[in-house]
């Protein structure tokens, strides 16, 4: 089933993006559609309401929450139906993401009513490529459960999963994430990912031990985690060949372990790692 986003005379339901943070992260378009919807649902409408006076847009506005969704979902659906257009904001970044709209998602798309995202803001992908961990793949798997024993069983269900990880935490629970995250996935690499946007955003890179001496820690924060690897696996073939040399191998030596190891074309090896030699 096909449903144009941009035939102007249906009902829709946009799901825009707002700032995690910095008022000015708000795109032209986000403005427009709010300030042209029938409507605006909004997560918490005073939080919204600051946002929305700042750039002067005064489209009605109505809650939208964790509590009432249930509840609104059908008045929402039968505004749709009557033809209204509508849009969904959370108090930051997109909506749906660790925030409500999922639910009036689906409604919309079951009964052939548009739904259109306006791009903007996401903490967790802002995160993730400023943090230096691989960026791809990942996995966004935003809050981890607040109790202790079903946290573990999450983190264990995850344990050999080779993607960066992206998860949102508060910062009152950081401290027991990171020590379940320790004991669960080992002493990896993250990142965490504070006050983004704001003047005192902050980037803490670490393996868990260290990010733990760091602690307490205040603020918004996003926590980037090294997917994980293969134990013995060589990530870097010529570096091991040079690791092979300075503990004693012959370079032909070392190249014919690492061919081993790698299963990669012996000769092949050796042309390359001579070729990277020489750029050294
Ligand atoms: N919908 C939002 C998004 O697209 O990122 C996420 C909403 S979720 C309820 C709130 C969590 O997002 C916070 O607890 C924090 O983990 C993360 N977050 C939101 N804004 C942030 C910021 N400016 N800096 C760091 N993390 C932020």
């Amino acid at each position: 089933m096909k449903i144009r986003s941009f035939d102007t005379d249906k009902a829709i339901l946009y799901l825009v993006a707002t700032p995690i943070g910095n008022l000015k992260d708000i795109t032209f378009r986000a403005i427009e559609v709010l300030q042209s919807v029938d409507k605006i649902y909004a997560e918490d409408t005073r939080t919204s309401g600051i946002l929305l006076s700042h750039y002067d847009i005064h489209t009605k506005l109505e809650s939208y929450h964790e509590y009432n969704q249930d509840l609104k979902a059908d008045q929402i659906l039968n505004e749709l139906k009557s033809g209204m257009k509508l849009a969904i904001i959370s108090d930051a970044g997109l909506p749906v993401i660790s925030d409500p709209g999922y639910k009036l998602v689906t409604l919309a798309i079951k009964n052939d009513i548009a739904v259109s995202t306006i791009p903007g803001a996401s903490a967790g992908i802002s995160a993730l490529i400023a943090s230096g961990l691989a960026p791809m793949p990942y996995t966004f798997y935003g809050f981890l459960d607040a109790k202790h024993a079903k946290r573990i069983k999450e983190l264990e269900n995850i344990k050999y999963l080779p993607h960066t990880i992206i998860f949102y935490e508060a910062p009152h629970r950081i401290a027991e994430t990171l020590q379940d995250m320790l004991s669960v996935l080992g002493n990896r690499s993250i990142v965490l990912a504070r006050e983004l946007t704001k003047t005192f955003e902050e980037y803490t890179r670490g393996n868990i031990e260290e990010i733990l001496l760091e602690l307490p820690l205040k603020g918004e924060m996003v926590v980037i985690v090294e997917g994980y690897k293969e134990e013995g696996k060589i990530e870097d073939p010529f570096q091991k060949i040079d690791e092979l040399i300075s503990l004693g191998s012959k370079p032909n030596d070392a190249i014919k372990e690492v061919a081993k190891l790698t299963n990669t074309n012996r000769s092949e090896l050796y042309k390359n790692y001579l070729q990277y030699k020489n750029k050294q």
